[in-house]
């Protein structure tokens, strides 16, 4: 195929599945991680309607299966951990709070790296630095390693892409702050969960301008004594650049300060572990997700679903190395078509929740109160879909097109 040496900057979930694909139309992808080795860390995720059967064309789906985090059902608990909303999980297999394919983010990225190391040149600690497009081909400049030319880039770089950044124009440009942050972090809840995931609401700290509460919540990681901790909260967005993991740890433990439920024994268990994620959910939007021999994928050019972000990325990268496959390497066709086949799909993904930040972060009491009396209330009635939004219409949102190659090593028992 024509166009087949491509660098793709990010090796979390994106890159490594686009490398994947790519390698089955014989094409020779190189992935640049600006990470040791692949990186740790994170929520677990749900793999969603279309993206499960991209799961199942890679052959990867008995490891995810086997990954599952073990959740089967979330509620809202008081300071006593007495359960207060309990939400619905039966409406259907991509629709459900919690996805019946639920697995760490750490999990799948270790899977996808996996299924590609053997075959794909990996080149770990490292970063683009500049890109000069020429009419065939793309100079790269790295930060650390010698630079070289490649037939296109890919920026599976996430939320702060650099490919997007040089090659479309400045973040400000694509990225709309969500406006609260997100903490991730292991730790010992010193409580049996049984497959529970729960979630306990604080109100707005007196003071605090934001307008929306706190929350924290716990879920648990399959066979393994530990749960995952979630804490979220609204607060103006940390200076870029501001990596210090305990200054983020002080972040979270002055906006919890004093509160009660499980929280002073999470934040000690954050002050303990290396493996702590702060991120800060935004939406990206661009109108165009290709710039002459650069291309944007995964959160690099559509983050901002809610819980679909992994799913999104897994398709993309189905259909972006389907179509260059299709096209024979033409990438001016390719990357219209991985547009249009994607548009309508990622822009349903992208709708926000019902009720909003403030449904999920209330800010008093009064409207903590009232959100799970709501839930309460529906739960079991005909309108407990309004919880989820549409997520089994959004996830399925996309029909994955069978091509030509893949058809044919499918067939062979290959893919
Ligand atoms: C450590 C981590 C934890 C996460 N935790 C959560 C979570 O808890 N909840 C959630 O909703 N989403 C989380 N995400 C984002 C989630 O993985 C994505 O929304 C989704 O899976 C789409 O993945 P992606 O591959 O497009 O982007 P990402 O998963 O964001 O991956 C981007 C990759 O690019 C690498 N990278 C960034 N800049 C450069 C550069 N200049 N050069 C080379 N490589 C670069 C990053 O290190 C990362 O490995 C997390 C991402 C990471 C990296």
């Amino acid at each position: 195929m024509r166009n087949g040496n491509v660098l793709i900057s990010g090796a979390s979930v994106a890159g490594p599945a686009l490398a994947y694909w790519l390698r089955q139309y014989g094409c020779t992808p190189t992935v640049v991680e600006r990470a040791p080795a692949p990186r740790p860390g994170g929520h677990a995720i749900d793999l969603r309607g279309t993206a499960r059967e991209v799961a199942e064309r890679m052959g990867i789906m008995g490891q995810v299966r086997a990954a599952h985090t073990g959740a089967r059902a979330m509620a809202y608990v008081n300071a006593a951990n007495k359960k207060v909303a309990v939400m619905p999980s039966d409406v259907g297999e991509s629709g459900g709070v919690i996805a019946d394919i639920e697995i760490l983010r750490s999990d799948l990225v270790r899977i996808l790296y996996d299924a590609t190391r053997q075959d794909v040149e990996y080149v770990f600690d490292d970063s683009i630095t500049a890109l000069v497009q020429r009419p065939d081909g793309v100079e790269v400049t790295f930060a650390r390693g010698a630079a070289r030319t490649f037939d296109l880039v890919v920026g599976a770089d996430g939320l702060h892409s650099k490919v997007r950044s040089l090659a479309f124009g400045p973040e400000s440009t694509f990225v709309r702050d969500g406006g609260q942050y997100m903490a991730i972090f292991p730790a010992d809840p010193g409580i049996e969960l049984d497959g529970w995931e729960l979630f306990h609401n604080m109100p707005r700290r007196p003071g605090d301008p934001s307008g929306y509460g706190r929350m924290a919540g716990i879920y648990p990681m399959r066979d393994r004594a530990q749960c995952r901790a979630m804490l979220a909260f609204s607060a103006p967005p940390l200076p870029r650049g501001h990596t210090d993991l305990s200054a983020q740890k002080q972040l979270l433990a002055d906006t919890f300060d004093g509160e009660g439920w499980l929280v002073p024994r999470l934040l000690e268990h954050m002050w303990q572990t290396p493996e702590f994620y702060l991120y800060r959910p935004s939406l990206v939007h661009l109108d165009r997700w290709s710039a002459g021999r650069a291309v944007l994928l995964g959160d690099a050019s559509f983050a901002g679903s809610i819980g679909q972000g992994t799913s999104m990325a897994l398709v993309g990268a189905y259909v972006l190395a389907g179509e260059l496959a299709a096209a024979q390497g033409d990438h001016r066709v390719a990357f219209a078509a991985y547009e249009d086949e994607l548009r309508a799909y990622v822009t349903d993904c992208q709708k926000p929740i019902p009720g909003g930040l403030k449904g999920f972060l209330p800010p008093t009491r009064t409207r903590i109160w009232l959100r799970n009396q709501f839930i309460r209330a529906i739960a079991h009635s005909p309108w407990r879909r309004m919880f989820t939004g549409d997520l089994e219409k959004s996830s399925n949102a996309v029909t994955l097109k069978d091509y030509p190659v893949v058809q044919e090593t499918r067939s062979k028992g290959v893919a």
